[in-house]
């Protein structure tokens, strides 16, 4: 069995991984931050998903010394330049509620009433071998920007992004339905398709 660090501590994201890898057949032990003892901070400053994914995998895979993954994901506007890109989860600043992201979001695009509401998700996933190997995958996921919020699901952006091919928000959507076309669930599917990366 291989041990995979993942460089996350959010519980959520770690068994959507757990999935991927029983998927592939690949028998894993999928550790976080937490289990390799990694307190420090990784300050993600590279200006692309690719470059924040791997910084952090990298920095894992140093630490360990085990095979590692990061993943970095954001909203990319385009009437906004692509912001907030890779600024998504601190748009409206540093300790920025979901909603007051959503709020500056808004705000700018109704500057324009006249603008483009395209944008897509985008979500970079980088995996590090401690042999220098890199492998990494993306996945894309694109909507419009709506200026009611719809739907439960209070996570980042979904209420006010809607995917016209099944008529809801991704806040609307079920979890299956969500993993199925979105920007996450597409690098993963991509990854499914890398299993020797993982066979050494
Ligand atoms: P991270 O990759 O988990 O750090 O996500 C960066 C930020 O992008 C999040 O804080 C959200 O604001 C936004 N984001 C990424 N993926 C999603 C998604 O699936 N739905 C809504 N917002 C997302």
């Amino acid at each position: 069995m291989i041990k995979v660090v993942f460089a996350t501590n959010n519980a959520h994201k770690v068994s959507e991984f757990r999935s991927c890898f029983e998927q592939m057949g690949v028998e894993a032990e999928i550790l976080t931050l937490k289990d390799v003892g990694f307190k420090g901070d990784i300050i993600e400053d590279a200006d692309t998903f690719e470059g924040n994914a791997h910084i952090k995998a990298h920095t894992l895979c140093e630490f360990s010394g085990l095979i590692s993954v990061a993943d970095d994901s954001g909203l990319v506007v385009d009437a906004l330049g692509g912001a907030p890109g890779v600024y998504s989860a601190r748009y409206a600043g540093e300790n920025a509620s979901d909603q007051d992201n959503i709020d500056k979001l808004l705000a700018e695009l109704n500057k324009y009433p006249d603008r483009e509401r395209d944008a897509k998700f985008v979500c970079s996933l980088c995996v590090c071998r401690p042999d220098g190997e890199t492998l990494y995958v993306n996945g894309e996921s694109e909507g419009v920007i709506i200026d009611e919020m719809k739907g439960d699901g209070r996570f980042g952006y979904d209420p006010i992004f809607y995917y016209p091919p099944f008529d809801k928000t991704f806040a609307e959507m079920t979890s299956e339905e969500k993993n199925s076309i979105s920007h996450r669930g597409r690098a993963i599917e991509k990854l499914l398709k890398h299993k020797e990366f993982f066979d050494i």
